[in-house]
């Protein structure tokens, strides 16, 4: 019976005949599985509506979420690495800064705008991972440094979202100077008593974890993120023990006193407005609690 026999052996189409399925019209969730549309998973905020999966997102996409009718001004935009260096491994690193502008259509890894979140003023500073694995160069400390004196002579607060696999390799000690100087910036931002928030995405790692991301007034983070300085193979070998269940997550970290609190990307609009209105300076808040005492004395 041939139903019941495979009379041709295997799949004979050829890949001429093969029809495409066309790409990015499905998202499937990488820890459940759950597949949606891609238009749903947009809606979703690019997060699981079945396990609140975090995918991870983009200054583009950060920017949309944040800034009221995706209204924001750029600053710095044009700001591109240059070759201290002249550093070459496979390929010239000026070649891949050139080829890496052209696939993400970005200048560098961190993009810095001024917008408002439910009309409060912000100043957002936010890291690309597909840039070089959001790996901190000087273009990356120039524009976070030069954003905060932005958020300072205008006394808006700072925002910062976090995303990179650490210094960048072919800047090398000019990377590692970003530490410190985007930190002297947080410093004097401080002292004006500007607000600074700092949201640690996943991936955090490396120097910026050892700088700026970790600074802030109010340090949180989304769901599941990986935050650490060293990666857990690194520390594993070199403490000579294994490490505890769940090392590095945004939960463990929090657990253990280093996050403020875990903000679903959903609610991060309103938790970081109402953070900022908690934040307000003195003289706002001294004059609501003048008006406060005035209204108990009546
Ligand atoms: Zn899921």
């Amino acid at each position: 019976m041939a139903w019941f026999k495979r009379v041709e052996k295997g799949i004979v189409t050829p890949t001429e005949q093969k029809k495409e399925t066309p790409d990015g019209l499905w998202h499937k969730c990488p820890e459940c599985k759950t597949v949606i549309s891609t238009a749903e998973h947009r809606q979703q905020l690019y997060t699981c509506a079945k396990c609140d999966f975090h995918d991870r997102i983009n200054s583009h996409e950060y920017f949309e979420i944040l800034f009221d009718e995706n209204r924001f001004q750029e600053l710095d935009e044009n700001l591109s690495s240059s070759d201290p260096l002249n550093f070459v491994d496979t390929k010239p690193y000026p070649d891949r800064i050139v080829a890496t502008q052209r696939k993400t259509n970005l200048k560098d890894a961190v993009r810095t705008a001024h917008g408002t979140i439910n009309d409060l003023d912000l100043v957002v500073a936010c890291m690309d991972f597909n840039f070089i694995g959001g790996s901190m160069g000087s273009v990356v400390g120039e524009k976070i440094s030069r954003a905060i004196d932005y958020s300072r002579k205008h006394k808006i607060p700072f925002m910062m979202i976090s995303k990179s696999g650490g210094a960048r390799m072919m800047e090398a000690g000019y990377s590692l100077m970003q530490m410190a100087k985007t930190s002297a910036k947080l410093a004097l931002l401080s002292e004006e008593k500007v607000p600074y928030i700092s949201l640690l995405t996943d991936p955090t790692t490396g120097g910026v974890t050892a700088s700026f991301a970790m600074l802030g007034d109010f340090n949180i983070s989304e769901p599941g993120a990986l935050i650490g300085f060293a990666g857990p193979r690194v520390i594993k070998e070199t403490i000579g023990k294994d490490l505890p269940k769940g090392f590095q997550s945004a939960e463990f970290v929090l657990e253990h006193g280093f996050l403020d609190f875990i903000v679903h990307r959903k609610e991060l609009k309103q938790r970081i407005a109402d953070l900022i209105t908690l934040l307000r300076p003195e003289e706002t808040s001294a004059a609501t609690e003048t008006a406060s005492n005035q209204a108990a004395v009546k």
